[in-house]
């Protein structure tokens, strides 16, 4: 066995390694950027490595840095996670010359399946269906809309190296299918440095779903079910679960044999993924093979008990598979959700900053956290936004969908800006509940992105009786606190209003064994809790039902957070209230008729001119940030009265573009 592994990665991913080596015995070291010195994979590990700046390309992605490295630290075995060199061969043959094992499947399975042209030929070869379309790189705009024509629209055109949603797009017809091409081979030369392009035929409201295998170097391999990866936001997933609610065991079955001899056909051995799309009568076609570590590994390991890790050191070491096919069984349902450093309410545009408040769930059987961040940590512009996965398990699929919409309540993150309400939305959903997925369901459902009115809506009076139960509680510390220097206790009232979204409630609240009592029209709330002034997150049972919000306190209110949303309360003797009510509400600035930049980045290009005329929808401008493009439209029509940046400029959140008139 290994005595020490290199972790070229940081994340998440990183502090996953980690874990499992610790767990194994085996000494880690970690590698880490200028931007990374105090993350969390370096304090976890037994030794660290600064590789360079913070620029992925400087360091991360920099094998003679990793190669120094584990040089100076004397690793036998490299373990790659996913993303950066996790697919790299060239890594991969570095290693091997050096001497150091790669923890991944072999260089020649690693060549094909990067490449989505040459992995689908092979696929093919090897009996698995594929999407209809003959791969050939597609040359010119010409040769594009000819090739199309013949698969007929809709098609997709995809980067053969692409990876991560990049380098992908949707036509309908001639027009969008030219426009396409340039857009998918530009950002792929960006992403990937490679701008081959082929067509195929688009799949419409098709499910995204995957089957992990694992293979040894004796040629067994065994397929660990499924994943079902639907739930994407431009092709990127954000929930995924496992088993599938659409597969019936006769398809199971066949997409895992084929996906075990696709494996086979190109000798893996390691973890891999072999992703396919089905259609609305279970046909499944194959996408591509992820010859790494899945970020959605975990659901897979909460239904059948493995440790994927694991699995992939030994095997690297030269150890047989310890079971075969027939020994695994699927056990209960597992969801993990992706908690991103992004603004669901604008676009879903990346955040960066400092997580002032960082305080994951309590993990148990029920919840797994991976986590690659601690409070106080930096959510930088230089990488991917993941914050965190977290995996609820249950005996079934609306239990264990329960459990996530509590956990992310009780997920506490302060600083940056984040998608759990969006997650919890989701959760939420009733078409979630069904089952009925598909990758254009967030497309569907929130045809024009996601909006306050879209999240959980909640119930005032739960707000109503936890700002009360809350509001209670400080005055009880505040009378006691009096109570001891001027030697008077203030007697608390039990009266109140509560004045929420400027409705006023009048409570009746008062404490008792172990919580609260909260009375008002319509609800008369037992609230067991073992909140604690200034704890913000406030868990505990409502008349026996779970529930869970954040509160802080923000001058004279409370800020309620629940479900992803976030409210202000305030809890005044009747007064106070009555006074309150006759105050004229805040205005808020208009900034409608400027173009913001939405995020930290780099102004790439303008699409338009001092005094043009621009339709809803138009593309104003590029930016770029988190190695991503984005385009930013006009939001109605208007014309250009001032143009106040220029391609080039690096901007500031909220920095102005431009001016309409
Ligand atoms: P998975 O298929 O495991 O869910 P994703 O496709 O979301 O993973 O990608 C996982 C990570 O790896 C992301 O950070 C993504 O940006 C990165 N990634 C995936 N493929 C590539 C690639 N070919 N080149 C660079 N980064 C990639
Ligand atoms: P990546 O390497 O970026 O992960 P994939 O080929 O795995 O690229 O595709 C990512 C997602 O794009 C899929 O999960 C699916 O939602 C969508 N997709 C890819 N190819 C097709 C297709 N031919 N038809 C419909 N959707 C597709
Ligand atoms: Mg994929």
């Amino acid at each position: 066995m290994f005595k020490k592994i290199l972790i070229a990665n940081r994340g998440e991913i990183a502090c996953r390694v980690i874990k499992t080596a610790q767990k194994m015995g085996i000494r880690t070291v970690a590698v880490c950027s200028e931007a990374d010195t105090r993350a969390l994979h370096v304090e976890m590990a037994d030794e660290v490595v600064l590789i360079g700046p913070p620029a992925a390309a400087e360091s991360y992605l920099d094998i003679k840095k990793i190669l120094e490295a584990i040089d100076r630290t004397g690793a036998d075995a490299v373990h790659p996670g996913y993303g950066f060199l996790s697919e790299n061969a060239v890594f991969a043959k570095a290693l091997i010359k050096a001497g150091v094992a790669f923890i991944g499947p072999g260089t020649k399975a690693m060549t094909v399946m990067g490449d989505k042209i040459e992995s689908k030929k092979l696929a093919q070869s090897a009996g698995v269906n594929t999407v209809p379309g003959d791969g050939r790189v597609i040359k010119n705009g010409k040769e594009a809309i000819n090739v199309a024509k013949k698969i007929g629209y809709p098609v997709m055109l995809k980067a053969s190296a692409g990876g991560g949603g990049k380098g992908m797009r949707i036509a309908r017809n001639d027009e969008e299918c030219l426009d396409g091409l340039a857009r998918a081979s530009s950002e792929a030369k960006t992403a990937f440095g490679d701008d081959r392009v082929f067509i195929e035929k688009y799949i419409e409201n098709p499910r995204h779903i995957e089957i992990q295998v694992l293979a040894d170097n004796f040629g067994n391999t065994v397929y660990l079910g499924e994943r079902e990866c639907s739930i994407q936001r431009r092709h990127q997933k954000v929930i995924e679960e496992a088993p599938s609610p659409f597969l019936d065991e006769a398809t199971r079955r066949s997409m895992g044999e084929q996906a075990v001899a696709l494996a086979k056909a190109v000798n893996y051995a390691s973890a891999g993924t072999v992703e396919f799309i089905v259609d609305g009568d279970r046909n499944f076609y194959f996408l591509e093979m992820n010859t790494r570590l899945q970020v959605e590994h975990p659901v897979t390991e909460k239904i059948t008990g493995l440790d994927l890790v694991e699995q992939m050191i030994n095997i690297a070491a030269g150890e047989k598979l310890p079971f075969a096919q027939d020994d695994i069984t699927l056990d209960g349902w597992a969801i993990e959700a992706r908690i991103y450093a992004e603004d669901p309410f604008r676009n879903f545009l990346p955040s960066s900053g400092r997580l002032t408040k960082y305080r994951p769930p309590a993990e148990n059987d029920a919840v797994r956290v991976d986590t690659g961040v601690s409070e106080g940590g930096e959510i930088s512009i230089f990488y991917d936004p993941m914050i965190a996965k977290m995996i609820s398990y249950a005996d079934t699929r609306e239990q264990a969908t329960a459990t996530m919409s509590l956990a992310l309540d009780e997920f506490y993150i302060q600083g940056v800006r984040h998608n759990i309400g969006f997650l919890a939305a989701l959760m939420a959903h009733p078409r979630f509940a069904e089952g009925r997925l598909s990758t254009d369901f967030i497309a569907d459902e929130y045809p024009d992105g996601f909006h306050s009115q879209d999240l959980v809506p909640d119930d005032p009076k739960l707000l109503v009786a936890v700002a009360a139960a809350v509001h209670r509680g400080f005055q009880e510390r505040a009378s006691l606190i009096s109570g001891q220097t001027t030697g008077r206790m203030r007697v608390v009232s039990d009266d109140w209003v509560v004045l929420l979204q400027n409705q006023a409630t009048p409570v009746r609240v008062s404490m008792n064994e172990g919580g609260y009592a909260v009375s008002m029209k319509g609800l008369d709330a037992e609230i067991q809790t073992g909140w604690k002034l200034g704890d913000p997150v406030f868990k505990g049972t409502l008349n026996g039902a779970l529930i869970c919000l954040q509160v802080e306190r923000v001058d004279i209110a409370y800020r309620l957070y629940h479900r992803g949303g976030e409210v202000d309360v305030l809890v005044l003797n009747e007064r106070a209230a009555e006074l309150q009510m006759l105050m004229p509400e805040k205005e808020i600035a208009d900034t409608s008729n400027l173009l913001l930049s939405p995020m930290p980045g780099l102004l790439v290009s303008l699409a338009v001119t001092k005094g043009q005329e621009v339709k809803a929808g138009e593309e104003l401008a590029v930016i770029e940030a988190m190695k991503m493009e984005n385009v930013m439209r006009a939001e109605k029509d208007g014309v250009i009265a001032i143009i106040k940046a220029k391609p080039g400029d690096s901007l500031m959140v909220d920095q102005v573009i431009l001016e309409f008139e």
